[in-house]
C-alpha cells in the first residue's frame, strides 16, 4: 500500500487508475494539470508520482522540473507516463531525475509493479538516509557524554572563528577540566569516573546557550566555543558552570562524590588567524587555574 498522486489532463484517464489503484489497497490523490500537481503534492506527500508527459500548459517535463526544486517532494519517485515510447522527452525526463517510464496503453498490472518497485527505492533511501544521520550522529559525538567530539568541535568552531573575523563580532572559548579525576577514578572505580564525566557534561548543557558548541576534547578536559560572545560574557558563563557543578553530588553504586573545575576563558584578540590560537591560550589559562588553586576560572583578556 502507498500513497500515489496521479497527474493527468484526461479526468478519465485519472477515474480509471485511481479504481484500480484503489481496488489495490493504494491512497491515492490526484491533479488534471502540472500546476495542481505542483499545488497538491507536497501536502499529499506522495510515494510516487505518476506524471503524464502530455498535457497543454505546463508539460510533463516542466512539471518534473517544478517537482524537482521543492524540497517535500524532490526525492518522490516519479513515473513518467507516455503516449509515444519513441519520445525524445522519454530521454530529457530520465536525465533530470523521473525514476521510470511507461508507455499508453498500458497493461494495468505492470503499471502498478513498477509503481511497488519505485515505492521500494523510495523506502530503501530513505533507511539510508537515516542510516547515515545515525553514522554522522556517531561519527560526532562522544557516546559517554553525548557531547561533540574533539574533531567535530574544531570543524564547528573553524567555521565560527571564520564568521567572527569576516565581521568582527566576538567570540569567546571556555577550557575545563575537572580536578584530580584521577582521585576518583582511583578511589572509587572508572563507573563512578563516567558518571562524574556526564555530569561536567549536564551542568555545562545547563548554563549553555544554544549556539555555544560543547565538546568533550578528551580524559576529563571539555571545551566550549560560544560565539558572540564577549570574554566577560563566557568569564560570567564559565563562574557560573564551577558553582553549579560544586553543588552538585555525582551518586553511583551507593556511594557519593563531590568535585570541582578548573577553567581558562579566552576571547578572539586582533592578533589571532586561527582558532588553535584560542584553544592553547585558553588552555594555558586552565593551567594557571590549576597552578593557582584549582576550583577557579582565570581569563585573558580581562
Ligand atoms: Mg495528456
Amino acid at each position: 500500500m502507498a500513497r500515489i498522486f496521479i497527474v493527468d489532463d484526461v479526468e478519465d484517464n485519472i477515474k480509471l487508475l485511481w479504481y484500480n489503484l484503489e481496488d489495490d489497497g493504494h491512497e491515492v490523490a490526484s491533479a488534471t494539470s502540472g500546476q495542481g500537481c505542483i499545488e497538491l503534492a507536497p501536502d499529499f506527500l506522495p510515494d510516487v508520482i505518476l506524471l503524464d508527459m502530455m498535457m497543454p500548459g505546463m508539460s510533463g517535463i516542466e512539471t518534473l522540473q517544478a517537482l524537482k526544486a521543492i524540497p517535500s517532494v524532490e526525492n518522490v519517485p516519479v513515473i513518467m507516463v507516455s503516449a509515444d515510447d519513441s519520445d525524445d522527452s522519454i530521454i530529457d525526463a530520465l536525465d533530470i531525475g523521473a525514476h521510470d517510464f511507461i508507455s499508453k496503453p498500458f497493461i494495468y498490472p505492470v503499471l502498478e509493479a513498477r509503481v511497488r518497485s519505485a515505492v521500494r527505492l523510495k523506502q530503501s533511501q530513505e533507511e539510508l538516509a537515516a542510516a547515515n544521520e545515525r553514522l554522522a550522529t556517531l561519527a560526532s559525538t562522544d557516546s559517554l557524554t553525548r557531547c561533540f567530539n574533539r574533531r567535530h568541535f574544531f570543524e564547528l568552531s573553524n567555521v565560527e572563528f571564520a564568521k567572527a573575523k569576516r565581521h568582527t563580532r566576538p567570540l569567546s572559548v571556555i577550557m575545563l577540566d575537572a580536578d584530580k579525576f584521577k582521585a576518583i577514578n582511583d578511589n572509587y572505580g572508572h563507573a563512578m569516573g563516567d558518571e562524574a564525566l556526564k555530569r561536567i557534561a549536564d551542568v555545562c548543557r545547563e548554563c549553555l546557550r544554544e549556539t555555544d558548541i560543547l565538546a568533550r576534547l578528551g580524559g576529563e578536559e571539555f571545551a566550549i566555543c560560544c560565539p558572540e560572545t564577549t570574554c566577560e560574557g563566557a568569564t560570567h558563563m564559565a563562574e557560573r558552570i564551577r558553582q553549579t557543578l560544586e553543588k552538585a553530588v555525582v551518586e553511583y553504586d551507593g556511594q557519593s562524590i563531590s568535585f570541582t573545575l578548573s577553567l581558562g576563558v579566552t576571547a578572539i584578540e586582533d592578533g589571532d588567524s586561527a582558532f588553535d590560537q584560542l584553544i592553547n591560550r585558553a588552555d594555558q589559562l586552565l593551567y594557571q587555574a590549576k597552578t593557582k588553586s584549582r576550583n577557579c576560572v582565570v581569563s585573558s583578556p580581562h
